[in-house]
């Protein structure tokens, strides 16, 4: 996996993918997903191991379209800024 630092803390290798709801917005609806380190655990929603998602995408999109405050729109667009080919089906 290529290097691609966190963007929480930018200070280690992200691994996961979380969803960080929002205190200001919606709460969880205003959330955004951001690729973290693990700094986020304290603040975070949901999370997803970053090897999971690039290698399972399609069943976690299958997962996750049943949770109520998921935003595909949002989630695909943090997909793509993940450094890597992948592109998911959807
Ligand atoms: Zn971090």
């Amino acid at each position: 996996m290529k290097e691609f630092l966190c963007e929480v803390c930018g200070k280690k290798m992200a691994s996961a993918l979380s969803y960080i709801p929002s205190e200001v917005s919606n709460g969880w609806l205003g959330g955004r997903w951001k690729w973290v380190c693990g700094c986020s655990v304290d603040t975070e929603l949901y999370y997803l191991d970053a090897e999971d998602v690039l290698n399972r995408l399609d069943e976690i999109l299958n997962h996750l379209a049943e949770k109520r405050w998921f935003d595909k729109r949002r989630f695909l667009q943090a997909i793509e800024r993940y450094p890597s080919k992948i592109q998911p089906n959807a």
